[in-house]
């Protein structure tokens, strides 16, 4: 029987890549749904490949002649489109590879329509971990790492013992900056810090990785998923991103998970949950392998740290956190704001107190847009 499932995010540096694995076993899974913002040509030349699958355009409306979609076939359109056409979709597993806020309400879909959920789109454990688990937990669903880090850890963890654990160290490549000086890092371009020595993913987690914002977002994460306090949580950086996370056991043993860095491996192990599959992703050479590690620098870096104060505050911190730098990303991408004024942007929004929040959806998606309107405004006053 062929797993059905359904790719978010099918455009993007995820869900391309969880298509060559999906071609590589055509023979064990059926797609049923693929969705994008944009660019709905794709989406049709995906459902020509796979004629089973319904396709949903989240964002701008695909063009009128497009709405008919192709065969007949009707395109689910707008967020709401989106939505329904997870609910309508009958899959087992979806991949949520969407970036940004965005995909939360998504996978809340997905789990309350019955199916598993791989997800790569870390920002909906940063922002509702407690509803997302328990949603799962209810309907005894899976949610499956899909973020290099955490599959490691979530693969590691599953083969021992759990109170066992002492701590998480999470491997960080450090980004195009690692070795920026604090002055030049002001004067960094868009350009440079999309350009990352390691992976290629999409625009927002290159700068994430940059600066370092990716690491905090997922020391967030890896506390939600693994149910961890900060402090067993520790960020390690390993330009070589050969390592992809470590557990330390409490006898004192560290036990690692490596592969050359390949998205398709993490995306593959999700996909084919509950059994080892053979793939052919991020096999190791180990001829002429050097493996070096460093302490991450929270100076320069301050989103790291900033991360470690909203996990640490709890509330809606990390909501706050992960809105905040997504406005400022934007503006970072747009022009608007130098490189540092991301980190100088989100320490500000984090003054204000986004402590007591209630863990209901509708509580933090007011508290994402509250913290949005706050970058928006000290934007507007030109300080950054
Ligand atoms: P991307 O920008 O390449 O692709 C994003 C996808 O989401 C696109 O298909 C886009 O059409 C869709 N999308 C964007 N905004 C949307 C919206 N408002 N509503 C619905 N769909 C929307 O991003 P990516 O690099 O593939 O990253 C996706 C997610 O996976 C992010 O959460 C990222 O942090 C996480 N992740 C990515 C990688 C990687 O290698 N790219 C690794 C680990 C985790
Ligand atoms: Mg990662």
């Amino acid at each position: 029987m062929k797993k059905r499932i359904a790719v978010l995010g099918a455009t993007g540096s995820i869900g391309r890549n969880a298509l060559d694995v999906v071609r590589e076993g055509r023979d064990n899974f059926e797609p049923v749904l693929f969705s994008a913002n944009s660019r709905a040509a794709e989406l049709f030349a995906l459902a020509a490949e796979f004629p089973g699958a319904k396709i949903a355009v989240s964002g701008q409306p695909a063009a009128a002649a497009d709405t008919d979609g192709i065969d007949g076939k009707r395109v689910y359109q707008g967020r709401d489109g989106l939505l329904a056409a997870i609910r309508d979709c009958g899959a087992e597993l979806t991949l949520n590879g969407i970036s940004g806020a965005a995909g939360l309400e998504p996978s809340l879909a997905a789990l309350e329509s019955g199916s598993a959920l791989a997800l790569a789109n870390k920002e909906s454990i940063v922002m509702a971990g407690a509803l997302v688990l328990e949603t799962a937990r209810k309907r005894s669903l899976p949610v499956i790492p899909v973020d290099s880090e955490h599959s490691a850890v979530f693969n590691l963890l599953r083969a021992r013992e759990e109170d066992a654990l002492d701590e998480v160290l999470i491997t960080a490549s450090g980004g195009p900056f690692r070795t920026w000086s604090a002055e030049a890092l002001e004067k960094a371009r868009p350009g440079d810090a999309l350009a990352h020595p390691t992976w290629k993913m999409g625009a927002k987690i290159t700068i994430d990785s940059a600066s370092m914002a990716n690491k905090g977002l997922e020391v967030i994460e890896a506390a939600r998923l693994f149910s961890l306090d900060a402090d067993r949580i520790k960020v390690v950086v390993h330009p070589q991103s050969v390592v992809h996370s470590m557990v330390r056991m409490k006898d004192g043993a560290v036990y690692a998970q490596l592969s050359s860095p390949d998205m398709r491996l993490p995306i593959h192990q999700a996909l084919y949950y509950g059994e080892t599959a053979p793939s052919p992703w991020g096999r190791l050479d180990f001829d002429d392998l050097s493996l070096t590690f460093e302490r991450p620098d929270t100076e320069r870096f301050p989103m790291l740290a900033l991360a470690y104060g909203a996990l640490r505050a709890g509330g809606h911190y990390p909501v706050a956190y992960n809105a905040a730098n997504e406005y400022a990303v934007s503006a970072f991408l747009g022009g608007k704001i130098a490189f540092t004024g991301i980190s100088a942007v989100c320490a500000a929004v984090l003054e204000a107190d986004w402590s007591g929040g209630a863990e209901d959806l509708q509580a933090i998606v007011e508290a994402d847009h509250k913290a949005r309107r706050a970058a928006e405004a000290l934007l507007s006053n030109g300080q950054y």
